[in-house]
C-alpha cells in the first residue's frame, strides 16, 4: 500500500511528463506523496458570498457571485486592458485585466453565473477588481464555496506556465481522491487514540480542503505533532544509542587542583546557579558514560568560570582539557583571563589560534604529546588534524551558535580510546524550542541567576535629534570615570565601506569629544595592532573605544558601563544583546543607548522596543525566534541537523513540541529500540528519516 504514494506525480492525471519535470525542478514534488506533503502556506476562507453593494477597497478579499453584463477591450499596446462588468441583485463592479486580455475575452461568457475572488482596489475613482478569479459558479471540481482555500508557494517559472496556486489546489484536489484507503497510519493506535489525533489519511487530504476551522485545525495539529515527535524521537534514540555504544571517561575524584582553587583563589564566590551547574557536571563525569551538555546562562552570568572549575576536575583525575572559542579575540581573553584565575597555581596552559607562529606551534605540539600542557585554549584551530592530544578528557566550546555539530564531533575524535565529556556553552540563551531540536542530543543546564550586585542595565532609544544630549551625557559619565563604546554596523557586504563608515564614525567622535582619548577596533585590523587597542581601553588609557561588532563576543571590560549603540535599527535581537552584555558588569548604573534613524520598519521598531523593555535574556531570544520565523534560526543552517519543517514552526510551536519530546521520552524509556509489535511501526519510519548528518553513532 505504501507504494501508492511513492508514483511518480507525471501519473497524475492533469500532470504529465512536461508539468512533471517543472513540479520537480522547482518544488522538488517528484511523488504523489511530495505533492500531498506540500502544504498550503495560508488560507483564505470562501465560505461567504458578499454583495456588490457591501463592497468597499478597504476589504482584503471579496467573493462574489453573478454574472457578465458586458466587455470592454480599451487602450492599446502596453496600455491595452480587458474590463467586464460583473453584476447580481445588488449592484454592479468592474473587473480589470491587463494581461491575458484575449484570452480572457475569448473564455469569458455573459451569460454564465460565475463566482469571483480577488482584493478590491481602487481604479479611475470606482471601485474594482483586478486579476481576479473567476470560475463557473457550477464547476464542481474547484467547489469555491463551503471551503477554507488553501495557497500554495509557486515559483515565478511556474506562473509563466500557468501553474500556480490554484493549480496546486487542483491537484490537491485530484490526488485526495484518488488515495482514500491507501494512506497507512504512521503512529501506533495507542497514540492516535491517547492524543485523539486526527488519522493520517484524513489529516493529509483536509489540510488542503479543509470544510471548517476546526477540522483545519485538528488536521494541522496531527500533522504538526507528526513531524516534531518523530524528529525527537530520531534525536533522543540516537542520544540513547550513542550513550550506549560510548563509554565516558570516568573523573573519580575532585582532588588537588579543584580544592586549592576552590580554597584559596576564587576570586569571588560562586552564585547559587554557579554552583548547581558545577554539581550538575560533576555528576555526569562520574558515570563512565560520555557527556554532552549544553550550558545555557545570559551574557554575564559567568560561564567562564564554571567551565574553569570542571577543567580542573579532569586534571584532578590526569586528563587534558580544550577550551574552543569562535574568535581570535575571544581565545585571547579566555587565555588571559584563565591565566590570571590560576595565577599561583602549578596549572599549565597555553593558546592556539590561526595566527600562532610555527615556532610556537612546534612547541605545543611537543607540550600535547608529553602532557605538559594540562589546557589548550583556542579558535577552530584546535580541530585541525594535527593537533594531538595524548590525553584529551574534556572539552569545552563557547560557541555563540558558530560550531555545528561536525564540528564539535572532530573535537571527540581528539581522542581514540573513549571520547572526551563536551561541555557547549552559549554565548546567548536560545528558545527553549531550539534547544530541544538543534540541541536536542545535548543535556541542558542552565543559568539562571547574574552575580549578585549588579543593576540592570537602563536602556534608552534615541532619534538623531537627540545626539546632542546623548553627546552631554556621555560627557557626564566619563567625567564620572566611566568608559564608553560606541558600536557601528556593519552596513554593505563591502569591507572597504564598511571601513569608511567605521572611519568617519571614528573622526567624529575625535571632532565631538576634543579632550577624551579614543581607541578604535575592527575586523580587518592586524590582530597585533588590534590587540594593543583593546588593552589601551581596557586599561582605562582611553575613555571610548569606537569599534564595530568584533567586540560583541565575551569582551570583558568591567570599568565600561555605557554601550552607545549606532544605527541599532540595523542589528539583529541577539547582537544587540550580546553587544549590551559587554556593560553592566559592575555595581554602578550601567546605560545601553540605541541610536536609529527615523525611518525604520515595524519589525526593527519591536527590537528596539524589547532592548528597552527587558534585560532578560532568554525572552529576548523568544521574540527574536518569533520575529525571525523558522527559516532563519541561527544555528539551524550550521547545526547539521537534515530537518527541514514543512508544518510545525518552532516560533510558534513551542507546546506541541514539548508535548513530543515527552511523548517520545515516554517511549523510549519503556522500549529503547521500539521491539514491541505496537511500536513497529515507528521503528519503520524512523529508518526513513533522514540521518545521515546527525548521526553521531557514525562516529568510531
Ligand atoms: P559569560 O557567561 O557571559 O561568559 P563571564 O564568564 O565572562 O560571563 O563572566 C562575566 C563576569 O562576571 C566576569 O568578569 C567574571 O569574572 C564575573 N563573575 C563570574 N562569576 C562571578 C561571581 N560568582 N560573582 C561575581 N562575579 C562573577
Ligand atoms: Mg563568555
Amino acid at each position: 500500500m505504501a507504494e501508492f504514494l511513492d508514483q511518480d506525480i507525471k501519473f497524475l492525471p492533469g500532470v504529465g511528463p512536461k508539468r512533471a519535470e517543472l513540479l520537480f525542478k522547482e518544488l522538488q514534488i517528484r511523488t504523489f506523496s511530495d505533492l500531498i506533503y506540500y502544504f498550503p502556506y495560508k488560507y483564505i476562507d470562501r465560505t461567504k458570498i458578499y454583495r456588490i453593494a457591501e463592497i468597499h477597497a478597504q476589504m482584503p478579499y471579496i467573493q462574489i457571485q453573478g454574472k457578465i453584463t458586458s466587455f470592454e477591450i480599451a487602450g492599446t499596446g502596453p496600455k491595452e486592458r480587458l474590463t467586464a462588468q460583473f453584476a447580481d441583485a445588488s449592484g454592479v463592479i468592474e473587473l480589470v485585466w491587463f494581461k491575458g486580455v484575449k484570452w480572457q475575452k475569448d473564455n469569458l461568457k455573459t451569460n454564465c453565473e460565475y463566482i469571483v475572488f480577488g482584493k478590491p482596489s481602487v481604479f479611475g475613482g470606482r471601485v474594482s477588481v483586478v486579476h481576479p478569479d473567476i470560475e463557473l459558479a457550477d464547476d464542481q471540481l474547484l467547489k469555491p464555496t463551503g471551503l477554507f482555500q488553501g495557497y500554495y508557494i509557486t515559483s515565478g517559472n511556474m506562473k509563466q506556465t500557468y501553474v500556480n496556486s490554484k493549480t496546486i489546489n487542483k491537484l490537491q484536489l485530484i490526488l485526495g481522491n484518488l488515495v482514500k484507503g491507501k494512506i497507512p497510519e504512521t503512529l501506533p493506535a495507542y497514540l492516535v487514540s491517547r492524543l485523539k489525533l486526527m488519522p493520517l489519511e484524513k489529516a493529509l487530504i483536509t489540510i488542503h480542503q479543509p470544510e471548517n476551522p476546526n477540522d483545519l485545525k485538528n488536521a494541522t495539529f496531527r500533522l504538526k505533532f507528526e513531524e516534531l515527535f518523530f524528529i525527537q524521537l530520531k534525536i533522543l534514540s540516537v542520544k540513547s544509542n550513542r550513550e550506549k555504544k560510548f563509554k565516558g571517561f570516568r573523573f573519580e575524584k575532585v582532588g588537588f587542583n579543584f580544592n586549592t582553587f576552590y580554597s584559596q583563589y576564587l576570586p569571588f564566590p560562586l552564585t547559587g546557579a554557579q554552583m548547581k551547574v558545577i554539581k550538575e557536571i560533576r555528576r555526569d563525569v562520574n558515570r563512565e558514560i560520555q557527556m554532552n551538555r549544553l550550558l545555557q546562562g545570559d551574557v554575564g552570568s559567568g560561564k567562564t568560570l564554571v567551565a574553569l572549575m570542571c577543567m580542573l576536575i579532569a586534571i584532578d583525575n590526569g586528563f587534558q582539557c580544550a577550551m574552543m572559542a569562535p574568535t581570535e579575540i575571544l581565545a585571547q581573553q579566555h587565555f588571559r583571563s584563565i591565566n590570571r584565575m590560576l595565577n599561583g597555581m602549578e596549572v599549565s596552559i597555553s593558546l592556539l589560534t590561526g595566527s600562532t607562529k610555527k615556532s610556537e606551534r612546534v612547541k605545543i605540539a611537543e607540550g600535547l604529546e608529553n602532557s605538559s600542557i594540562q589546557i589548550l585554549i583556542g579558535t577552530h584551530a584546535l580541530i585541525e588534524d594535527n593537533v594531538i592530544f595524548s590525553n584529551l578528557g574534556f572539552v569545552v566550546i563557547d560557541e555563540q551558535h558558530r560550531f555545528g555539530v561536525a564540528q564539535r564531533a572532530k573535537l571527540w575524535q581528539k581522542n581514540e580510546s573513549i571520547p572526551p565529556h563536551v561541555l557547549v556553552m552559549t554565548a546567548t540563551p536560545i528558545p527553549r524550542t531550539l534547544a530541544m531540536t538543534v540541541y536536542g542530543d545535548l543535556d541542558v543546564s542552565v543559568i539562571d541567576e547574574l552575580p549578585p550586585g549588579r543593576k540592570p542595565i537602563q536602556t534608552m532609544h534615541y532619534f538623531e535629534n537627540r545626539r546632542a544630549q546623548v553627546y552631554n551625557f556621555l560627557r557626564q559619565q566619563i567625567e564620572k570615570g566611566t568608559q564608553v563604546y560606541i558600536v557601528y554596523p556593519l552596513i554593505s557586504e563591502s569591507e572597504a565601506i564598511d571601513l569608511k563608515n567605521l572611519e568617519e564614525g571614528y573622526r567624529h567622535i575625535t571632532e565631538a569629544f576634543p579632550d577624551v582619548k579614543v581607541s578604535m577596533v575592527h575586523g580587518k585590523m592586524k590582530p597585533a595592532i588590534k590587540d594593543a587597542a583593546m588593552q589601551a581601553f581596557k586599561n582605562g588609557e582611553t575613555q571610548i573605544m569606537v569599534a564595530t561588532t568584533v567586540i560583541e563576543v565575551g569582551v570583558d571590560v568591567p570599568n565600561a558601563s555605557v554601550m552607545v549603540i549606532e544605527s541599532a535599527e540595523r542589528f539583529g535581537l541577539s547582537q544587540l544583546h550580546q553587544l549590551r552584555g559587554r556593560v553592566g558588569r559592575v555595581a554602578e548604573q550601567s546605560y545601553c543607548i540605541l541610536m536609529s534613524s527615523y525611518k525604520i520598519g515595524p519589525e526593527s521598531r519591536l527590537r528596539l522596543d524589547t532592548m528597552v523593555r527587558t534585560n532578560d535574556g532568554f525572552e529576548i531570544a523568544e521574540v527574536d525566534m518569533k520575529l525571525r520565523g523558522p527559516g532563519d534560526l541561527e544555528g539551524t543552517a550550521q547545526s547539521g541537523i537534515g530537518f527541514d519543517l514543512k508544518i510545525a514552526n518552532l516560533g510558534k510551536d513551542g507546546e506541541i513540541l514539548q508535548l513530543a519530546r515527552n511523548v517520545a521520552t515516554d517511549i523510549l524509556n519503556n522500549d529503547a529500540t521500539l521491539q514491541s509489535d505496537e511500536n513497529g511501526v515507528l521503528r519503520k519510519n524512523l529508518q526513513k528519516i533522514k540521518s545521515t548528518e546527525f548521526d553521531w553513532s557514525s562516529i568510531s
